[in-house]
């Protein structure tokens, strides 16, 4: 061949998916899972096809909150077949390796298992495929903001004020390496009681929205802290694939719509 020949061209990743979409956190804790479960679950019902690729190594809790269970398939080209659950496809480093393996694992052991997680999983068509990011700003975190093709990233924010000084890290991360901001979920923004439905702004009320706008994010919206969210999601059951119309389903369904 020619010297100057130009090297074969790699294939692209995830030619099928229109929208690469991470959810990301600056601390864990603050619902990044059950927010990235709930709105898959929310842009479902928008009528979208919907993919979670579970990059939380430290702490998968995909097989959980969508009660998946038992090892990945894989097709006739070996590519990974994802599970599904609720019209969602899921794929989640739990169900490849145990717990304790991820657990020990170095920086580019983390990078190559979500590459192949990347690469290697046949997702088939999908409108959006949510990231689940591991919580934090290190490295792992950077290395899959430039190495998946992102269209943009939602970050998952509590009311407090460290949590949103977390947040701020994360925008700060995403904006280094061009990935635009695609708005900021607040999430258990606010407790409505059970018993006498009063609302009580147990963190303030309004730091993330006015927070969002000093940093200049859109805001996607308000989830609230409650016992129904939380529950559903130990049992597997998440709240927006059994009731997408009732008053959790719609504040997931306006995040969803919010963003696409
Ligand atoms: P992260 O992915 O940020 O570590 P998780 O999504 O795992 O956080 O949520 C942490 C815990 O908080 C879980 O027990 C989850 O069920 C609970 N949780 C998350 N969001 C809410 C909410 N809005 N209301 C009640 N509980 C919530």
């Amino acid at each position: 061949s020619k010297p100057d020949a130009k090297p074969a061209a790699k294939p692209p990743v995830l030619p099928d998916v229109r929208h690469v979409i991470a959810v990301a956190s600056g601390k864990g804790g603050v619902g990044k899972s059950t927010t990235t479960v709930n709105l898959a679950l929310g842009l479902r019902a928008l009528g979208l096809k919907v993919g979670i690729l579970d990059a939380d190594i430290y702490g998968p809790s995909l097989p959980t909150l969508l009660a998946l269970h038992g090892k990945p398939r894989v097709d006739a080209n070996r590519q990974l077949l994802p599970s599904e659950a609720h019209g969602i496809k899921a794929m989640s480093i739990g169900l490849l390796v145990d717990e304790e393996t991820a657990m020990i694992w170095r920086g580019p052991m983390v990078m190559s298992a979500i590459t192949q997680m990347l690469a290697e999983v046949n997702w088939g068509a999908l409108d959006v495929l949510l990231i689940d990011m591991p919580p934090g700003t290190g490295d792992a975190q950077l290395a899959i903001a430039q190495g998946a093709p992102l269209r943009g990233a939602i970050i998952v924010s509590t009311p407090q004020d460290l949590a949103l000084i977390d947040a701020r890290r994360g925008i700060t991360m995403f904006r280094k390496v061009d990935v635009p901001i695609l708005g900021m979920v607040e999430n258990m923004a606010h407790f409505i009681c059970t018993d006498c439905g009063a609302r009580h702004d147990i963190f303030g009320s309004g730091g993330a929205e006015a927070e969002a706008a000093r940093l200049g994010v859109p805001y996607l919206g308000a989830v609230p802290l409650t016992m129904e969210l939380r529950a559903a999601s130990d049992r597997g059951r998440p709240v927006v694939a059994f009731e997408p119309d009732g008053v959790l389903g719609r504040v997931y369904q306006d995040i969803a719509r919010n963003l696409v």
